[in-house]
């Protein structure tokens, strides 16, 4: 696999550079009330087949961090999240947070209520997921008797997750930690698929981070409920069997395979620039999927 093509994370004043995804620069902050808490900042940028693209989708970092506000904003009484202020530095006002620091744990903790992706790949080659084991039958964006817990082991920049079983997270923190992860992954995200699902969105995954505060008490991290972050689906146009359209990217995976784009995702080749009309195509549906969900303008 590819190292990501993630450029160099821009300088913040009064902020040290931890870390770039391929999405979000990590920062600390140096001074004053927050200082030692950390910067996230979402940017513009847009990954596909693993790929950071050349392109980057206008307000995308602003409305991604919007969205995980607003989630976190409906969890509140489920599990307490990490973000301190929204009082960012100017120059990444709108699309940054401040939040604490939290010993992350070390599971990507991934709930699926539908079946697709990796989910789908290791139920046709063994019929379970995660060690979980599914009825026969069930095809491309089969909904599941009940949501499940399929953790993750978070792999290196530029690798594959890899689907690890619940034995193997008890055996990474614990048997009382690991049974904590379960029902709070399964408690938010039954909560936020009825809400998505009252807005015509199918949240068919999604994955989220938890780490422990200094005084011990479990919180959410990391973003959550984004279209980064999870598998959001027009609910009437479900139709198991088949590929659904995905929210935000479709569009973009499209083009990239189309004989238009003259590329390869199976070469090492990094993939061209977006034409103009599929970013703009793309930052509508972002802006699309934050309005629907959140019933607030952008
Ligand atoms: P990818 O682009 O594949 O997501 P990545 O996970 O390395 O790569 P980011 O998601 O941008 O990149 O990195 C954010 C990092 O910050 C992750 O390692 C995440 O676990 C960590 N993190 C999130 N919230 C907190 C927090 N409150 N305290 C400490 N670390 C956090
Ligand atoms: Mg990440």
């Amino acid at each position: 696999m590819a190292e990501p093509n993630i450029p160099p994370a821009p300088a913040i004043e009064g902020a040290r550079h931890l870390h770039s995804g391929k999405v979000r620069d990590l920062y600390e902050i140096e001074t004053g009330e927050h200082a030692g808490q950390l910067l996230m900042v979402a940017s513009d940028r847009i990954s596909s087949f693993d790929w950071v693209l050349d392109s980057t989708i206008p307000d995308k970092g602003e409305i991604l961090t919007r969205m995980s506000l607003w989630w976190f904003d409906q969890l509140t009484d489920l599990v307490p999240h990490h973000v301190l202020s929204t009082d960012v530095p100017e120059a990444v006002r709108g699309r940054a947070v401040i939040c604490e620091r939290l010993e992350m744990f070390p599971v990507e903790c991934v709930a699926r209520g539908y079946l697709t992706g990796s989910g789908l790949a290791d139920y046709r080659a063994t019929g379970e997921v995660c060690g979980i084991a599914l009825p026969p039958g069930l095809e491309e964006a089969s909904r599941l008797p009940e949501p499940i817990f399929t953790p993750a082991t978070k792999a290196e920049l530029g690798d594959h997750d890899e689907n690890v079983s619940y034995d193997a997270v008890v055996r990474t923190v614990g048997e009382e930690t690991a049974a904590s992860l379960r029902e709070l992954t399964l408690a938010v995200y039954e909560r936020a698929e009825g809400i998505a699902r009252e807005r015509g969105i199918i949240l068919a995954d999604t994955k989220f981070e938890f780490g422990l505060r200094a005084d011990d008490v479990m919180v959410l991290g990391d973003e959550v409920l984004t279209p980064d972050s999870s598998r959001f689906w027009p609910a009437a146009d479900w139709q198991p069997g088949r590929t659904q359209a995905s929210y935000d990217k479709q569009n973009v995976r499209n083009w990239l395979t189309s004989p238009e784009s003259g590329w390869d995702p199976r070469s090492d080749v990094p993939p061209p620039a977006l034409p103009p009309a599929v970013v703009e195509h793309t930052r509508a549906r972002y802006v699309e999927a934050y309005e629907l969900l959140t019933g607030e303008r952008f």
